[in-house]
């Protein structure tokens, strides 16, 4: 997809991001970084440290009722207590998933995105063919990722600002009666929290994991 991002970004300027790619640019002429551990960093803060924050929130709500009323009710101060703190001035809300009520995160305008719980966000984020055709043919982009809804699920699409950052709080997959906190995390993709694709099945860690203990 086309990245138009940094086009019509109004937040941060963009000769920050000027300078970052000269910095980048230099350390790489002056041999002091390689081109490919950065991009592997990325990589890694994008696919696995960032949204793993997320999938704990997630899986410890599925696990511990009591902790699910907290992140629904205070986000940001349930993401704190285990120790996701984001800036000051930016809040976090989370949208649960219910068999009637799928829920899909986008910024319109730009990219924001809760980086607290879920890390970097990914290129087709800030594309701009995401960021318009999610309002206008949400069930469409879903079919894209591969993610089929039943006619009578209500889509609901939420658009972040800097201030207001959303979590989804996906549906907790069947068949994982009795599963640990642990055992749920591993279900809980960075997609799912975004909206874009549902929690993973058992069946489907198996195929990846060679089954749960
Ligand atoms: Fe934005």
């Amino acid at each position: 997809m086309p990245n138009d991002h940094d086009q019509d970004h109004t937040e941060p300027p963009s000769d920050i991001v000027l300078k970052v790619k000269a910095l980048e640019s230099l350390l790489v002429e002056k041999g002091l970084v390689n081109a490919a551990a950065l991009d592997e960093i990325i990589e890694t803060y994008e696919h696995k440290v960032g949204p793993r924050n997320g999938a704990h929130l997630v899986a410890k709500a599925w696990h511990d009722s009591d902790f699910k009323e907290k992140l629904l009710e205070n986000p940001t101060e349930a993401a704190a207590a285990l120790g996701y703190v984001g800036r000051q001035g930016e809040h976090l809300r989370v949208v649960e998933n219910t068999p009637s009520q799928h829920n899909l995160v986008v910024c319109t305008l730009c990219s924001c995105y809760p980086w607290t719980v879920l890390g970097l966000p990914p290129a087709w984020y800030k594309s701009a063919p995401y960021r318009s055709r999610v309002v206008s043919e949400p069930r469409s982009v879903l079919r894209e990722f591969g993610t089929e809804l039943e006619n009578e699920v209500v889509i609901r699409v939420w658009d972040s600002t800097s201030e207001m950052r959303y979590l989804v709080l996906p549906l907790r997959p069947a068949g994982t009666d009795g599963w640990t906190e642990a055992q749920l995390q591993q279900l809980v993709s960075r997609n799912s929290m975004i909206g874009v694709e549902l929690a993973k099945s058992p069946a489907e860690i198996n195929q990846t994991n060679q089954g749960i203990e």
